[in-house]
C-alpha cells in the first residue's frame, strides 16, 4: 500500500527525542511504512543533559555519567546501535561508597539495598548507626505494613516508619533522595522507588522482599562472575550514545535541525488530524505526529494555546538546579586522601556539597596517568541558591569542601563547572495523578505526544524506554491510519 509519508516531527534532542527518533525510525522499518522524521533542537549542540568534553588527557562529563544496568533499557539501546565493545563497568576494585556522618566519612556496606545481614552489621562497626539504630533498621521485618494502600507517601515518611530515622538520615536519604537532588520529604514514594512500597505489602516487610528477590534471583542466575555491574558507562563517555544516535538517525534520513526552538504546536487549520508547529523566526512545520520531549516546563509552553489545563499541569511540576564542578589534581596531592568511589552527603549534615565522585578511581580512562579526575555536585532542592553565584565561588566552595572533609588542600590543576538550572524534576506526591490527567487531557489527540524526563523515569534508562513506547504508539496509529483509508 502506497501513502505519502507519515511526518513526524520530534521537538528536543536529549536522550528522550534522539532515542524516539530512532525507535520511529526502526519500527516504521519494520513495519514496511514510510515516515519521515525531523527532529529539532533549540541549542547548538545535541544532547541535552548528556554532555561530554575530551580534553586532551580528561574526559569530563559535564551531566550524567553513567547508567543502571538493572533497568535493561540502555544497554540494549547501546547493543542495538553496535556499541557493546564500548560499554565500561565501573571499576571492580576499591568500589566502595561513604557517607558523611556527624563530619566522619563512613563506608556504606556494599550490597547494602539487598539486606544481607553479614553487611548490614557493618553498620555499627563502620560508626555510621548506633546499635539501636541498627536495632530499629532491622525490626523493619517484623514492623507493622501500612494500612492504607490508597494515599501516597513521601520518601522520607515511607523509609522512616519502616527503618527508623537515623538508618534513614544517614543511610537511606543520601543514596535515595540523592538520585533526584531532591528533599525526601518532598518526593513521592509511589513515583519515585515504587518496588519498595509494593514489596512491603507483597510481603510485609521490604528486607523480606529483598531477601526472596535475592534468593530467587540467585537460583535462577548464570555463573557466579557473570553479574553486571550495576552501573555501566561507554569507553569514550555518554556523548558517545549521542553521536552514534545521530549518525544513525541521518543514515535513514533523519532531518536534524539544530538552533531552531519550538514555540508553539496548533492543530493545523485545514487538513484534520495534522499539527502545525511554529518554530524562532516563524519557520511553520506540518506534521503528521508530534512528540515533545522538552522538559515539561518548556512543553507547556508549547501547548499553552492547544491544551490549556495539560499545560498548566506540566508548568507546575517543580525541578530543582544542580551543578557539577570537575576538578583535575596530581595524582600525588589527593591519592593518600581518596579512597573507593566517593562519598554522599545526608541532608542532616547540612552542607552545601551534594556528593563528590572521585571519578579516576569509578571508572578507568578517565583521565591520563598521573592525573586523577573528581567530580562534586552542589545545589539541589531548598539549596539551588548555590548557583546564584560565579564559576570561582562555585569551585573554592566545593574546594573547602574537600579540604574539610577530606583533607585535600592544593588547587586543582583545572577546573570546569557544568549548571543544570532546572534541570532535574521532582516526583513530588500528586506526580502520578498529574501524570495521569495530563494524559487523559491529551488522550483527544492520538498523534501528539509528550515524553522525557520530567514524566515518567528521570534516568537514562527511563528516557529510552518512554521514547520506545511512545515510537511504539505512533507507529501503531499510523497503521491503523493507514488501514482506514486505503490509497
Ligand atoms: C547533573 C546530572 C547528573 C545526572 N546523572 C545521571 C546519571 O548518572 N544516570 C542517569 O541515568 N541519569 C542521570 N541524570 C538524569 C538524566 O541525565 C536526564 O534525566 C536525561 O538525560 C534527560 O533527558 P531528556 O532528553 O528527557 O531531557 P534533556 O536532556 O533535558 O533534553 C531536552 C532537550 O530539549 C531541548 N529543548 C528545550 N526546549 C526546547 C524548545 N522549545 N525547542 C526545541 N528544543 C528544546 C533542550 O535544549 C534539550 O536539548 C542526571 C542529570 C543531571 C542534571
Amino acid at each position: 500500500m502506497s501513502h505519502t509519508p507519515y511526518h513526524v516531527i520530534i521537538i528536543g534532542g536529549g536522550i528522550s527525542g534522539l532515542s524516539t527518533a530512532f525507535f520511529v525510525m526502526a519500527e516504521a522499518a519494520q513495519q514496511q511504512l514510510t515516515v519521515q522524521c525531523t527532529v529539532v533542537e533549540r541549542d547548538a549542540r545535541w544532547g541535552g543533559k548528556i554532555l561530554t568534553n575530551h580534553l586532551p588527557n580528561l574526559l569530563i562529563e559535564g551531566g550524567p555519567d553513567s547508567f543502571l544496568t538493572s533497568k535493561p533499557w540502555a544497554m540494549k539501546l547501546c547493543r542495538t546501535l553496535g556499541l557493546e565493545d564500548q560499554l565500561i563497568p565501573t571499576n571492580a576494585e576499591n568500589n566502595q561508597i561513604f557517607s558523611l556522618c556527624r563530619g566522619v566519612l563512613r563506608e556504606l556496606p556494599q550490597g547494602l539495598l539487598a539486606f544481607r545481614p553479614q553487611r548490614v552489621d557493618r553498620l555499627v562497626s563502620g560508626g555510621l548507626l548506633s546499635w539501636r539504630g541498627l536495632l530499629r533498621m532491622g525490626a523493619e521485618r517484623f514492623w507493622p505494613t501500612s494500612t492504607s494502600h490508597h494515599s501516597e507517601e513521601t520518601l522520607g515518611g515511607f523509609f522512616r516508619r519502616r527503618f527508623g530515622d537515623e538508618a534513614f538520615d544517614y543511610v537511606i536519604e543520601p543514596l535515595v533522595a540523592g538520585i533526584y537532588a531532591g528533599d525526601a520529604d518532598e518526593l513521592c514514594i509511589e513515583a519515585t522507588f515504587p518496588r519498595f512500597k509494593e514489596l512491603e505489602h507483597e510481603h510485609g516487610s521490604v528486607i523480606k522482599g529483598m531477601r526472596a528477590a535475592h534468593a530467587q534471583a540467585a537460583m535462577s542466575k548464570k555463573p557466579p562472575g557473570s553479574s553486571p555491574s550495576l552501573f555501566m558507562t561507554l569507553r569514550n563517555g555518554l556523548g558517545e550514545l549521542i553521536q552514534t544516535l545521530l549518525k544513525q538517525l541521518t543514515e535513514r534520513g533523519v532531518q536534524l535541525m539544530t538552533g531552531h526552538g519550538c514555540q508553539d504546536v496548533q492543530a493545523h487549520l485545514s487538513e484534520k488530524g495534522k499539527f502545525s508547529i511554529t518554530l524562532d523566526n516563524d519557520i511553520v512545520l506540518t506534521a503528521d505526529a508530534v512528540v515533545l520531549a522538552t522538559p515539561t516546563f518548556q512543553t507547556a509552553k508549547m501547548i499553552s494555546r492547544l491544551e490549556p489545563e495539560a499545560a498548566n499541569l506540566l508548568e507546575h511540576i517543580p525541578y530543582t538546579s544542580t551543578a557539577t564542578i570537575s576538578m583535575a589534581y596530581p595524582t600525588g596531592a589527593v591519592q593518600e586522601h581518596i579512597r573507593g568511589f566517593g562519598f554522599v552527603v545526608p541532608r542532616k549534615e547540612q552542607r552545601p556539597l551534594l556528593a563528590g565522585t572521585w571519578t579516576s578511581l569509578k571508572w578507568p580512562f578517565r583521565s591520563q596517568k598521573g592525573e586523577t579526575l573528581i567530580r562534586c555536585y552542589v545545589g539541589g532542592r531548598g539549596r539551588e541558591h548555590i548557583l546564584d553565584h560565579d564559576d570561582r565561588y562555585l569551585v573554592e566552595s566545593v574546594r573547602q569542601e574537600l579540604q574539610t572533609i577530606v583533607g585535600i588542600s592544593r588547587s586543582p590543576n583545572y577546573t570546569e563547572v557544568h549548571r543544570w538550572v532546572r534541570g532535574m524534576p521532582q516526583y513530588v506526591i500528586g506526580h502520578r495523578a498529574r501524570t495521569e490527567k495530563i494524559k487523559e487531557l491529551l488522550s483527544v489527540w492520538p498523534t501528539l505526544h509528550i515524553t522525557g524526563a520530567g514524566l515518567h523515569g528521570i534516568g537514562i534508562p527511563d528516557c529510552i524506554r518512554e521514547g520506545n513506547r511512545v515510537a511504539s504508539s505512533l507507529v501503531q496509529s499510523f497503521l491503523t491510519h493507514s488501514r482506514a483509508t486505503p490509497s
